[in-house]
């Protein structure tokens, strides 16, 4: 039996965790964040993914939890309605698609449940280091001390530090050009199961109502340049978003009073993660930290799951030749992530979109 330490505790992490404990192996899992982090989009498990919640003996209770959202209505910068649809939204797809939209953070709170019993979790701290010898590696922790582990794995989102630990001078993130922010206000516009989006370039908003119409979700985008300098403090962040979204009409203005004390923020560069190798010797990763598809892609959450899954199978299978297990992984991975990144290039309004996703969604089976 190995003992397996996991970065990062959303959806890849807690997978990947569920995967090992059921095998009885050892699983510690250390999250930067203080706690369970709120906030997100709503989020699409597609195909495969839907597999893995059903062998996890969760799918039942994650389609009791999908969002309700009847259809959307898309707008011009002023509010106007430029048409409406009651047979898709554009978070989630057709409704006729058979996939499942939850919000992101009812996700991550429904696989933590059976892990937060069997594995140690340590929040508020995160990997600064980490030396492999040929039988451990031994990995220092900001706060915890030095550990020794067995395997480590990255499930530490789409700025990983494991990976950056790990390939140091790789430069693997591919930015798509546009900004991305979420948070959540109060439903002061008493929208009924409703989506409005405005779209334009690189950039736009999205709002929708969630739980049971108390919340809004507000996400906006904006063009930024490859260069352009990111910020990385929360203020300067929020202040980016105000200003890159001062031109909206409509209800905007009033919204995006809400993002100064809003409960959660996610912010970030739609960008997508392209290596060749997701592991080296005991260290690997998993989700977006290995190969993100972007939200463009709208099957970031999939991957995650379906990659967590597919590794967890292959190191209990050769728990003691990680090298072979990361192997394999990639190997029976490679074809599925290919198809789904190559999504995040396809027009919303493309001919054939549709199929596109059909194809990408079911392009992996579980063993
Ligand atoms: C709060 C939040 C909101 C999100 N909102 C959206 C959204 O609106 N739209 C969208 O497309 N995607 C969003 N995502 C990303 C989405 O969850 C992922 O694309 C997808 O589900 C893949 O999941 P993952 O587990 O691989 O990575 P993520 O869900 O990104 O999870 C990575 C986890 O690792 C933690 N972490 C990061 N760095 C470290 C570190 N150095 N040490 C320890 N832990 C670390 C993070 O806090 C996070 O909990 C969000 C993620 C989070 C955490």
């Amino acid at each position: 039996l190995v003992h397996v330490l996991i970065s990062g505790v959303s959806v890849a992490g807690p997978v990947l965790a569920r995967g090992l404990i059921a095998h009885g192996h050892r699983v510690t899992m250390v999250e930067r964040a203080a706690a369970p982090r709120p906030g997100g989009q709503a989020i699409d498990v597609r195909g495969t993914a839907l597999d893995v919640l059903a062998r996890l003996g969760l799918l039942d209770r994650a389609r009791a939890m999908r969002t309700t959202m009847k259809g959307v209505s898309v707008v011009n910068i002023d509010g106007k309605e430029l048409w409406r649809s009651e047979e898709e939204t554009l978070s989630g797809g057709r409704f006729d698609a058979g996939d499942l939209e939850i919000l992101r953070d009812d996700l991550a709170a429904l696989l933590l449940e059976g892990v937060r019993d069997d594995a140690e979790l340590i929040y508020g701290d995160s990997i600064a280091a980490i030396e492999q010898t040929d039988d451990a590696a031994q990995v220092q922790l900001t706060h915890g001390g030095t550990r020794r582990f067995d395997l480590v794995i990255g499930a530490d989102g789409i700025n990983s530090k494991v990976r950056r630990l790990i390939f140091a001078d790789a430069t693997e993130l591919r930015a798509l050009g546009t900004g991305l922010a979420v948070f959540t206000a109060p439903n002061v516009l008493a929208l009924h199961d409703w989506q409005i989006a405005y779209r334009e370039g690189q950039g736009g908003f999205l709002l929708y109502t969630a739980r049971n119409d108390q919340e809004l979700r507000i996400a906006v985008g904006f063009p930024l340049t490859q260069d352009e300098t990111w910020p990385t403090s929360l203020a300067e962040q929020k202040s980016m978003v105000l200003q890159r979204s001062a031109r909206f009409g409509w209800e905007m203005p009033r919204l995006l009073k809400y993002l100064e004390a809003a409960p959660d923020f996610y912010f970030g560069p739609v960008a997508q993660v392209r290596l060749d190798h997701w592991s080296s010797g005991r260290v690997g990763l998993v989700g977006d930290a290995a190969y993100c598809p972007s939200p463009f892609s709208g099957q970031g959450t999939s991957l995650a799951l379906v990659g967590a899954f597919v590794l967890a199978h292959e190191i209990v299978l050769q728990p003691d030749n990680p090298r072979a297990a990361f192997a394999r992984y990639h190997e029976r991975m490679k074809h599925y992530v290919e198809l789904n990144q190559a999504l995040a290039f396809i027009d919303a309004e493309a001919d054939g979109k549709q199929q596109r996703l059909d194809d990408a969604k079911w392009a992996i089976r579980l063993d």
